[in-house]
């Protein structure tokens, strides 16, 4: 506490969201920390021929297309039948009377295919291909949002972020947007003991809608501003509404 505290307005689960839904495009860093080392898995899967990938395959041995101690399996180390190579199911799952038949059920997509005749899937490239990416190749934001994937969220974020106005004006607003400014509803919400209601027309409690359209003072500068640009608006409930109104 002491003199320096200050209250947190809006929850980090908020603050981490997208823009658009929202929050303010801040990342959760370990979900963030994840996409960016997939990077390393992701040249792990191609840099075939580099030193550092030369290293881990010497100390760790390679299977299933990452460094493990057990022992290696051949081209990207995916199994025909148990990994999702040609579709978003494994072909177990796909055809499981065909693997119920099967004599090599843990066989590697390399070793199914040097057996098949020229012309057939033997000469497809057995290729790593990043399906969150429509070009195939990783990249951390598309595997960040795999890894976190955000709450949708209706908000008139336009018209905080979209408008020209000091960004702490536009701060100010997105905090009054999730109702969550120091008025004495919210106040009383985190334990302090004072007198509810509006210091400004003391007719009803302050909370963020009441302060900010339905207040006499807020309606008198409200209707003020309609009537300088000659229209006429009913103001809606809630500041949200208004904004995107
Ligand atoms: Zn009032």
């Amino acid at each position: 506490m002491g003199e320096t505290h200050k209250y947190h307005l809006v929850g980090w689960d908020k603050v981490c969201s997208p823009i658009q839904f929202g929050g303010l495009g801040v990342r959760y860093l370990i979900p963030f920390n994840h996409a960016l080392l997939g990077k390393w898995l992701w040249g792990f899967g191609l840099e075939e021929l580099s030193l550092w990938r030369q290293v881990f395959v010497a100390k760790y041995r390679v299977e299933r297309g990452c460094w493990t101690t057990n022992k290696p399996r051949g081209s990207h180390g995916l199994l025909f039948w148990h990994d999702n190579w040609c579709s978003n199911r494994s072909l177990k799952e796909t055809f499981p009377i065909l693997f119920g038949c099967s004599l090599n059920q843990n066989d590697s997509i390399a070793s199914v295919l040097v057996s098949q005749s020229p012309g057939h899937l033997g000469e497809v490239v057995d290729k790593l291909h990043w399906r969150l990416n429509q070009n195939g190749t990783f990249d951390s934001r598309s595997y960040y949002h795999a890894l976190h994937a955000p709450e949708v969220v209706h908000f008139p974020w336009k018209s905080i972020w979209g408008v020209k106005s000091p960004r702490r004006v536009a701060f100010f607003m997105w905090t009054v947007t999730w109702g969550r400014i120091l008025t004495c509803d919210n106040l009383k919400k985190r334990g302090l003991v004072l007198a509810g209601w509006c210091c400004m027309c003391k007719a009803d409690d302050e909370s963020v809608n009441h302060l900010f359209i339905h207040c006499w003072a807020a309606e008198k500068l409200w209707s003020l501003v309609f009537r300088s640009v000659g229209i006429d608006w009913v103001l809606p409930l809630q500041v949200s509404d208004l904004l995107f109104g």
